[in-house]
This record gives C-alpha cells, structure tokens and sequence, in this order.
C-alpha cells in the first residue's frame, strides 16, 4: 500500500496492541509510538513488552504502559480486570490492533488434536472476543476509535492443512463483520487486516524452508497498520485489508 501518513497522525491517540512483544506486534507498536501515539503494550512475556517500552521510550516517544496477560489462560473475569486497571488510569482508548496469534499444528484435519485446536480457539477467538467485550466501553470513549483484528488469507478461502487457525481466522472476519454492523451509527469503526507472508517466527514455523529474505519485513507493511489506526480511514468498516495487496496467498510455499 502507498500511504504517506503526516508525522503527527497518531498524536493524542491511545493505542493498546496484543502480542506487543514481537513479530508484526512489536513493529506495529514502536510505529504507532513513532507517529505520536501512547501505547498500551500487552502481551504474555513480560521480559519483550518492556523491552519494547524501552525502545520506546529510547526513541522519544510517550511513556508506555505493560499489561502481561497470557491469553491461552484468560477468562473473562481477567480481560475485565485488565479493562478496569486500564479505566483507573486512561481517559479512553482510540484504537485497539488484535494482533497476538497462534498458528497451531499444520496437519489435516483428520488428524487434529482437540487439544491444540481449543488452544487456537482460546487465543484466536475467545481471548480476542472477551478482551474486546471488556475494552469495548473505554473504546466508545473516543471520538473516533478504530478496533483492527488480524486476519489471515486462509481466513477467507480455506486451505487443506491449515485446519485449527484456518477456522479461527474465519472466526475473526465474522467477529470483525457483526461488530462493524453494530457500531455502524457510532463513532466506532472495525475492520480487519490480513498481513500477507512476513517474516516472523510464526512464518518460520508455517514455512520452514523457504527463504526468508524474499518475505516482506513487519516494517513493509506498516502502511496500512497506519492508515486503519489513523483518520484517514475515518469512513471504513466492516473491512477486510490486504498489506501486501499484490501478493498472491501462499506465493511461497
Ligand atoms: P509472532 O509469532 O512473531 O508474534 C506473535 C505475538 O503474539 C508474540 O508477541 C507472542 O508473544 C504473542 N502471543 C502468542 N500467544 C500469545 C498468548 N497466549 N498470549 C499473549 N500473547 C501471545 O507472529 P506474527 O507477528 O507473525 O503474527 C501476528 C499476527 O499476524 C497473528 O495474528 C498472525 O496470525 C497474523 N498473520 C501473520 C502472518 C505472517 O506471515 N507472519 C500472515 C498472516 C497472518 P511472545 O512473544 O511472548 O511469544
């Protein structure tokens, strides 16, 4: 995507990010940061969200706050703590980016273990529905708040393998969609971003023998995380966003 954002686009905004510490999640953060914003860094390895506060605060930006929360673990009763932590301490929140992730085995279907497909339910789906059910108030408080979830392609057209995330990806396009119905009239705008192949260790995991160098960086595809956080893209939602529009799914596998 070609955006050339204004430096101060995300000035005054209040931003929380899920799996801050690492991957696409640690990019989108510092970026926001760099274009003004406070974060909200939260995570479940608390050693990479203050590494990222950090680097924050290294490179000038707004004091970060941590919030670690393991969300294969999570109940509602703790998404609801950590929206009231949140509550006693920030006036709102303008955007929310669900970007913490887990791939899962990649096997048939016939051959998934229940187990391991509850986990990427719990991560994916349920964790990403209750911590939005809880943040949804301080959300409202904005006068223009942007809720992204992170997609995937094989979250719009199946792929054999791919089975538990695959689903869940799904899942979250609906999440996306019945939450932008509701807030339509509101000052609330939702939509949903598919990264594309970037190089990260969950890509590693999927993808192990293909050759990194040719994946585009959390750092290309910055663009559109921008964008969907910024006023520019005021009048979106119940959209479903490619960073790399031009990539064909699984072009290198
Ligand atoms: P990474 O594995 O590099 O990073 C995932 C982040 O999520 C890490 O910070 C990780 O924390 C955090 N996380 C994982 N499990 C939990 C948990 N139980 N509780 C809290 N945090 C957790 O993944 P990517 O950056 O590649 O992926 C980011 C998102 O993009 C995911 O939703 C993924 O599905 C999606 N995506 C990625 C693509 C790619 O090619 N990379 C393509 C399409 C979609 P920790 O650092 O502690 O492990």
């Amino acid at each position: 995507m070609h955006y050339n954002p204004k430096h101060d686009l995300l000035e005054q905004r209040i931003i929380l990010v899920t799996g801050a510490g690492d991957g696409i999640g640690r990019e989108a953060a510092l970026t926001y940061a760099r274009f003004g914003a406070q974060l909200v860094l939260l995570g479940r390895t608390e050693s990479k969200l203050l590494a990222v506060r950090d680097e924050i605060a290294a490179q000038g930006g707004a004091p970060a706050l941590t919030v670690t929360l393991d969300l294969l673990h999570a109940t509602q009763e703790q998404c609801r703590q950590v929206a009231a932590d949140l509550t006693d301490q920030l006036p709102r929140l303008d955007g929310v980016l669900h970007n913490a992730g887990l791939l899962g085995d990649i096997v048939p279907m016939a051959e998934i273990d229940m187990a391991m497909w509850h986990d990427v339910m719990q991560v994916n789906v349920n964790a990403t529905f209750m911590l939005t059910q809880a943040l949804l108030p301080l959300l409202l408080k904005s006068p223009a708040g942007s809720l992204i979830f992170t997609t995937s392609s094989v979250g719009r057209m199946g792929r054999a393998g791919w089975g538990a995330y695959a689903v869940s990806k799904f899942a979250t396009e609906g999440m996306m969609q019945v939450l932008a119905e509701e807030y339509k009239s509101r000052h609330l705008r939702v939509n949903c971003i598919n990264p594309g192949g970037t190089r990260t260790s969950m890509r590693a995991a999927a993808f192990p023998h293909e050759d990194k160098n040719k994946l585009k960086t959390p750092a290309d595809i910055m663009p559109l995380y921008l964008y969907l956080m910024g006023d520019d893209s005021r009048r979106k939602t119940g959209m479903s966003f490619d960073a790399q529009p031009n990539r064909k799914p699984g072009a290198t596998e």
